[in-house]
């Protein structure tokens, strides 16, 4: 019951604001769309967080691959560096002393190792040939010559004297004799051919990058690999400064080789200047999420646009259907022939009226108006005739009642009723009396010429509070009145009493 009567509401209040109801339901839709827009931007920053937590966990194991690879390294370094200063060693069979130091401490992916004298030039080692080569311009050199201080150095990459056209970098460590002076320095080369297959072995998508490079820009190996001409120093990249200065993070930034937008994922391997880097591209990373969000935002756009279209049909289906049954109601409350109210509304009129008289201290008067001897005006200038002079009839008495809340209705034949909220007495005698007397004095013109003249006569009544006692007693009484203005030879207005006594018993 109270849901039909809610309902109703509804469809009342959606007939009179159909605005209200479209707006309402485009701010459903719009509302719909961005719940959609948020739940895939929250989707997005989901798969950039997964692509950022895989990139991690395989640069962590990038890192210790690299690590494990520069520490074995180092052992061996360390070893050749507490040789030079060992009695026993330095005194050894030549032969014997080499194949201790090199032959079997050299992995696979080490190209060459040896020592250098405090000139560059190498004095024992292995995997290239008995040539004499001096690497007095290398910088690994360059920097233990002047500093015994650095420990572990990992080089920059170079072209391998050794092997042409093949590239290396080499960890070194200082030799010192022991007065502390230059001695030379052991070098562990390793080839980059190595750090390229490490590379080679990650997935990071058709156009993710992976790198190692080093903390002064130069790349030591990517993939896929990049053409010389394409070289560039990531040094100069403005987001490179972040790598150098954190040991990881994870970033968002164009290339500055090709352009393409990746998310970097960086970590430094412990105590090198090497950092490895995992760079899936965006567009790779964001690829089934994008053919997600064009499903998403296709429907949802259709479905909103669809509920946008459907909710301001309906509201103006609604709006056509409250203007269809106002109009309806105005039919059953309005009299055809003259277009004032009829007496259902008259009635309805009168109940509310005297409902609000009861509770103020104001006063309602009626107006009873009847058209003289108007059987015989009919008789005389025809019923068609008689039709026009009750419409001119209606239009004086509309004419005098322009107050807001007076009503002018047609009770019925030539009889009318004029209803006058907060009139008193005087006042309603005033209005009758201007009825009667421009009906009295008006012609309007009709086919045949001047509309013949008729009068009205009109019965007035006031009432108010409990004065008379029902609403019955006071259209009586107008009544009354009108009986008195017709007997005492019409075209007359007479009002009964000023405070309407209540009616006297019948008999
Ligand atoms: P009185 O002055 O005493 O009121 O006399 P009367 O002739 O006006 O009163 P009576 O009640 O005898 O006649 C009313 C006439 O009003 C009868 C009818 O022909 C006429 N009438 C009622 N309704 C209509 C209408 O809609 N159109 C026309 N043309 N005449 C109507
Ligand atoms: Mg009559
Ligand atoms: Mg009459």
């Amino acid at each position: 019951m109270s849901v039909s009567i809610t309902t109703g509401k509804l469809a009342v209040l959606a007939g009179r604001h159909p605005l209200i109801v479209g707006v309402l339901g485009s701010l459903m839709a719009i509302v719909v769309m961005a719940i959609s827009l948020i739940t895939l931007l929250a989707s997005r920053d989901a798969t950039v967080d997964h692509a950022h937590e895989t990139s991690r966990n395989v640069t962590a194991v990038l890192v210790s691959n690299i690590a494990r690879t520069i520490e074995t390294s180092d052992n061996s370094l360390r070893a050749l560096v507490a040789s030079q200063n060992k009695p026993a060693i330095q005194t050894m069979d030549p032969g014997l002393r080499h194949e201790l130091l090199f032959d079997r401490t050299a992995a696979e992916y080490v190209t060459g190792m040896g020592v250098t004298d405090d000139r560059g030039r190498l004095i024992d080692g292995c995997c290239s040939s008995a040539h004499t080569w001096d690497f007095s311009d290398r910088d690994y050199f360059i920097t233990h010559r002047q500093s015994a201080k650095v420990g572990l150095y990992v080089s920059s990459v170079y072209r391998a004297r050794s092997r042409p056209g093949a590239q290396s970098i080499a960890m070194t460590r200082r030799i010192s004799r022991p007065d502390g002076s230059f001695g030379g320095v052991a070098i562990v080369a390793i080839d980059v051919e190595y750090f390229k297959q490490l590379l080679a072995k990650l997935d990071v998508g058709p156009n993710g990058v992976t790198a190692i490079v080093r903390t002064d820009g130069t790349l030591v190996a990517r993939n896929p690999p990049i053409s010389h001409d394409r070289l560039v120093n990531l040094g100069n990249s403005p987001t490179f400064p972040r790598m150098v200065n954190h040991d990881s993070g994870f970033y968002a930034a164009p290339s500055i080789s090709d352009g393409v937008m990746r998310l970097y994922t960086f970590q430094r391997v412990p105590g090198t200047p090497l950092i490895a880097v995992i760079a899936p591209a965006e567009n790779d990373v964001l690829a089934s999420w994008k053919r997600l969000s064009w499903i998403v935002g296709i429907s949802a756009s259709s479905v909103s646009l669809a509920f946008c279209t459907v909710v301001w049909l309906l509201a103006f289906a609604l709006r056509d259907h409250a203007k269809a049954q106002e109009l309806l109601r105005e039919l059953t409350q309005t009299d055809p022939l003259t277009g004032l109210k009829n007496r259902r509304a008259l009635d309805h009129v009168l109940e509310n009226e005297w409902g609000r008289l009861q509770r103020s201290d104001g006063s309602l008067s009626l107006l009873f108006v009847d058209a003289d001897n108007f059987k015989q005006y009919n008789d005389t200038h025809g019923h068609a005739q008689g039709d026009i002079a009750l419409k001119h009839l209606a239009e004086c008495i509309n004419r005098h009642v322009r107050r807001r809340g007076d009503l002018a209705a047609r009770y019925g034949g030539e009889e009318f009723v004029v209803v006058l909220p907060n009139t008193d007495k005087t006042g309603a005698a005033q209005i009758a009396e201007a009825i009667r007397q421009e009906v009295e004095r008006a012609r309007p013109a009709v086919s045949s010429g001047a509309l013949p003249h008729f009068t009205v006569s009109i019965g007035c009544a006031t009432g108010r509070r409990s004065c008379p006692s029902s609403l019955d007693e006071l259209t009586n009484s107008a009544d009354l009145a009108l009986y008195a203005a017709k007997k005492n030879g019409r075209n007359a207005v007479v009002s009964a009493g000023d405070i309407i006594a209540p009616a006297q018993p019948q008999g």
